[in-house]
């Protein structure tokens, strides 16, 4: 009887260990895609982290196929270090071998990368069917490692198959969910405040990160001329040399907004060292500073990631979006209509609209977004115009301005 009693309470126990695990839902993963040769972090929410679930992760950012599974996972540590050994069915050397080799390359490092990151491991041994992937076609050291992230993250030796410039790091990052309306880091978002309003009108932030772009930039901000419009630019410092910083001068001589994403674009501010994550905000700042004349304000970590203690410590504000535009999942051809569907189906007054600006899609789109946003009645004004300056205060999180 009493050995019944005790097993019914360790059941209850049990289940409501298992109930507060189970709830412990969406999980911010580090998901790794590819385009025109440069490594793409995309981050995603998963029920639970494990291998499957990452390998979809993966199959959904078009890096693998579906048909790829795990024959088996395990985690080591040694000294410290964690070493992932990962093997998975043949499906995946069937998805490899009719591909160039410089794309085989990308998609292993993504696959590796994608790992390597969510179980904050040193490194990985890929296998397929027990075999290391490297010693059956590729040219690659082996074991198959990447030591860490950072090292991955850099621009892939194969990056000038786009005539990109090589020294660029890393696209894009970003949440692919809406932020919640809870669980937000900081006080509850300000009301809508958009100064000046006229009654009638609606109010919507257009933002780019990644630039600035040689290529693009300017161009974007000749679009916004045509309207009086303004958008913010959330720009990556390293990226800014002679010409590019003559663009985003350009941007603020004409109403637009420059501020802080980071420097290199390569460490989230959840996880990196605090000298890090200084240097890539005080590094980004001074470069806008010194082409713009302006100092930043607002500041959008890279994928969206940031520490609670982060965000109230941070001397700018910290702006998120609540519109996305998922443009970076949408750089082929014929893709141009889907970015701004995403766009005109969910945008509404007080929003703040994330667009990247180093993509051609992006671009299209976006000229297509305002001219139907303003065919809608919509004003289309930087961040600090649509939350209100006075409302901007450092160490304050905003998704949009209500
Ligand atoms: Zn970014």
């Amino acid at each position: 009887m009493k050995k019944g009693l005790f097993s019914k309470i360790s059941m209850i126990f049990v289940s409501v260990v298992m109930l507060f695990c189970g709830c412990k839902t969406n999980f911010t993963a580090t998901v790794y895609s590819y385009s025109d040769g440069f490594m793409t972090e995309n981050v995603v929410t998963l029920n639970t982290l494990s291998p499957s679930s990452l390998l979809t992760a993966l199959a959904n950012a078009q890096v693998i196929t579906s048909t790829v599974t795990v024959n088996s996972f395990a985690e080591n540590e040694t000294n410290g270090e964690k070493h992932l050994a990962l093997d998975v069915n043949s499906a995946l050397s069937q998805h490899l071998s009719p591909l160039d080799i410089q794309t085989q390359d990308m998609i292993i490092r993504c696959i590796a990368n994608t790992f390597i990151m969510n179980y904050s491991a040193a490194d990985i041994l890929l296998t397929c069917d027990g075999t290391p992937i490297k010693n059956e076609k590729y040219t690659y050291d082996l074991p198959l490692k990447f030591r860490t992230v950072s090292i991955s993250l850099e621009a892939s030796p194969t990056a000038d198959i786009t005539g990109s410039p090589s020294n660029t790091p890393s696209e894009t990052v970003l949440p692919n969910t809406t932020p919640p309306s809870t669980g937000s880091a900081t006080a509850k978002p300000t009301p809508f405040v958009t100064p000046n309003r006229t009654d009638g009108k609606k109010y919507v932030a257009i933002t780019f990160d990644d630039g600035p772009s040689a290529q693009y930039t300017t161009k974007i901000v000749d679009k916004l001329k045509e309207y009086n419009a303004g958008a913010t630019f959330f720009i990556v410092g390293n990226r800014v040399d002679s010409k590019t910083g003559a663009a985003i001068k350009y941007a603020t001589d004409n109403g637009n907004e420059i501020a802080i994403h980071g420097y290199t674009h390569t460490f989230y501010y959840n996880k990196c060292s605090d000298s890090d994550y200084e240097n890539e905000l005080s590094k980004t700042a001074q470069v806008i500073e010194q082409y713009t004349g302006i100092k930043p304000t607002l500041m959008r970590p890279i994928g969206g990631a940031i520490s609670k203690e982060r965000i109230t410590s941070c001397p700018y504000s910290v702006i998120l979006w609540n519109v996305d535009s998922e443009d970076w999942k949408n750089k082929k051809d014929g893709q141009v209509d889907t970015i701004v569907n995403n766009v005109m189906s969910t945008v509404g007054d007080g929003k703040i609209i994330l667009m990247h600006e180093i993509y051609k899609n992006s671009y299209e789109a976006f000229c297509i977004i305002i001219d139907k946003l303003y065919a809608q009645g919509y004003e289309v004004v930087t961040v600090s115009d649509l939350i209100g300056k006075d409302n901007l205060k450092p160490g304050t999180k905003f998704y949009s301005a209500n």
